[in-house]
């Protein structure tokens, strides 16, 4: 598992996805530059959902609000007192960890071994084997899964360090490599707060203490009436933003999964107090259902439900994805309540009400969230995509298999030879192609090779142009997963290309 998020790390620096910011200088740590591909896959994957969230509901509405915002809207909204992680130190080795990750990666671990049990028995019970019914009567993987489920419970903010030694117990009963093993000197868990801070202003004495904002929603919620009013929007009604989002992670490591400054797609939904349930499900089904529609394998998703929810919520759920360290949150959905309006009509002193027709009253709306992270869900896609295919003439082949849609070039188009007029063929078809879809040329090497390069880019098509274009104008298309190749008149490229990866 390991090997593959490796390799995963240097395939996205070796063909231009993501680079170490300021490599030049070492990097910093968990900031990372995004390459020639991959702001277009970044981009392509922000279209995606801006389309399903705001092009495709017609009660659904864009904004873009500043990330400096008003110091008192972050002490509104919790982030000033609550918004810290548990910390925890190693006082043998000096090393920092955030309490709650480190807890979460050992029962990752410990449901793996698991799962490996499974897989034993599996194997020797073969056809038989019924895997709800070895769990129902195998004591000691229903006493790890019960272990299991209390210490998820205790996750978050009121972790304390016993919680910690009870994971290391288990850890150590089923033999499992941790770092925590072999060491009893931890210091208690600190609150360590996640926010940026930073000056407005250049005079030192009236200069103003701001932070960077640690989610996009806040801009949401303070231009809920502005937006409200001027686009005459009816409860029930949404507002979606796509965003830099910054936090002082503790634990910066696992790549673009945790990142200190990251982009976040929010959409806040305003509802009738009372009406959250439904809602909750409704939009958990909505997000469920756009994941799935990428075709990445619905095995690689799941619900997690949270038992210990934030200050603001009234129900939570992350959806999960099959990272290569194993399943981890990609996508929040919250029911948020009136929290964060009414905490910011009390703080700012303004009406943030809404005078509903059907009702006949005014009200503070509930909300209902969903939020994801961009960069996370660029790993998850990018993660996903990559194979190592074995062929049949026994080589194998690099394959970046991305959802054509989200693909940063859509095809590729090669001269099979760079004489005989073919590469001004070529050009041609680029010229007529470029105004619909990124496309590239390319006349190194031998054929095979290129479709390689393009296999290992994640460009669907390749068209090679060749003598008998010349004849007939026809080209051969070439499909990166199937690398079947077929002829067609270069006048039906557009038709094929767009049926594959029009959103
Ligand atoms: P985590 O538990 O992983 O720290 P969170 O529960 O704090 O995440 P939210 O505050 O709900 O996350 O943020 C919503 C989404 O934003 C997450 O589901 C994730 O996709 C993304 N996200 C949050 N923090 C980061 C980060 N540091 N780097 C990249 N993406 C992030």
């Amino acid at each position: 598992q390991e090997d593959i998020f490796k390799k995963v790390i240097s395939h996205a620096k070796e063909y231009g996805y993501v680079f170490q910011s300021s490599e030049i200088y070492d990097g910093l740590s968990a900031v990372y530059d995004y390459g020639q591909n991959g702001v277009e896959l970044k981009k392509n994957i922000r279209e995606y959902w801006w389309k399903a969230m705001v092009q495709l509901n017609d009660n659904i509405v864009g904004l873009d609000a500043a990330i400096f915002m008003h110091p008192t809207t972050w002490k509104a909204s919790g982030h000033v007192d609550a918004f810290n992680d548990p910390l925890i130190d190693n006082k043998d080795s000096k090393k920092r960890y955030r309490a709650d990750v480190l807890v979460e990666d050992y029962v990752a671990k410990i449901e793996n071994k698991i799962e490996k049990e499974v897989k034993k028995a599996q194997k020797r019970f073969g056809d038989n084997f019924n895997k709800t019914q070895f769990l129902a009567t195998n004591q000691r993987v229903v006493d790890y899964q019960e272990q299991v489920t209390s210490i998820l419970k205790r996750l978050g903010q009121s972790l304390e360090k016993e919680d910690l030694v009870d994971v290391k117990k288990l850890i150590e009963e089923l033999d499992i490599a941790c770092p925590m093993s072999g060491s009893k000197n931890w210091t208690d868990v600190k609150q360590f707060n996640l926010m940026f801070g930073t000056k407005l202003g250049a005079n030192a004495e009236t200069a103003m203490d701001l932070y960077l904002r640690p989610e996009t929603a806040q801009g949401i919620f303070v231009n809920f009436l502005n937006v409200q009013k001027t686009g005459r929007m009816k409860i029930p009604f949404g507002i979606a933003q796509t965003g830099k989002a910054f936090r002082n992670e503790i634990v910066a490591r696992q790549f673009i999964f945790r990142m200190r400054e990251f982009e976040q797609m929010e959409m806040q939904f305003f509802i009738q107090p009372g009406t959250q349930k439904e809602w909750y499900e409704k939009w958990k089904e909505n997000r469920m259902k756009w994941h799935l529609s990428l075709g990445m394998g619905e095995d690689n998703y799941r619900f997690h439900d949270h038992e210990k929810l934030a200050h603001y919520a009234d129900a939570a759920a992350d959806i999960e994805f099959r990272f290569p360290f194993g399943f981890k949150e990609l996508e929040g959905i919250h029911s948020r309540t009136d929290f964060d309006l009414g905490s910011h009509e009390e703080f700012s002193g303004k009406k943030l009400q809404y005078f509903d027709p059907e009702l006949n009253k005014n009200y503070v709306p509930y909300v209902l969230e969903t939020s994801i992270g961009l960069d996370r869900m660029f790993l998850a896609v990018f993660s996903n995509s990559l194979q190592e295919e074995e062929l049949e003439n026994n080589t194998t082949r690099t394959v970046l298999k991305l959802p054509a849609v989200l693909a940063p070039t859509k095809a590729a188009i090669l001269p099979l030879v760079k004489k005989d007029g073919l590469p001004d063929i070529a050009h041609g078809i680029i010229e007529d192609l470029k105004w619909d879809f990124n496309v590239t040329y390319d006349e190194k090497d031998a054929v095979g090779r290129r479709y390689r390069r393009q296999d290992a880019n994640g460009t669907p098509f390749c068209i090679t142009v060749d003598h008998q274009t010349k004849e007939d104008n026809t080209v051969t298309i070439r499909h990166r997963d199937s690398m079947e190749q077929e002829r067609v008149a270069i006048a039906d490229l557009k038709a094929i290309i767009s049926k594959a990866v029009d959103m």
